[in-house]
């Protein structure tokens, strides 16, 4: 890989293949000091991690928040309990 350094003992390729198992907290402790610590003194892997924590985190907005029953759905919905056809 192009650029590519050693900081806090990992390398670029190293970090970066570990990147979203970082983001998902994944890693033992030393592996995600060491981690962190390659991100603060690497720019390159830091932007990567950025760009990774971006998408990561919409994915997980994603997964934890479904999206709202629909204001419609919803009035159709208290429709059903308000219009009994038996009373
Ligand atoms: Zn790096």
């Amino acid at each position: 890989m192009k650029g590519e350094r050693q900081v806090a003992g990992l390398w670029c390729s190293e970090v970066l293949a570990r990147i979203y198992d970082f983001l998902d907290d994944q890693l033992a402790p030393d592996e995600r000091a060491r981690v962190e610590e390659h991100l603060a003194g690497c720019s390159v892997c830091a932007s990567f991690g950025g760009k990774a924590a971006a998408v990561a985190a919409a994915v997980r907005a994603r997964l934890s928040d479904p999206p709202p029953v629909s204001a419609d759905l919803e009035q159709r919905l208290l429709g059903l309990t308000d219009d009994d056809p038996a009373s």
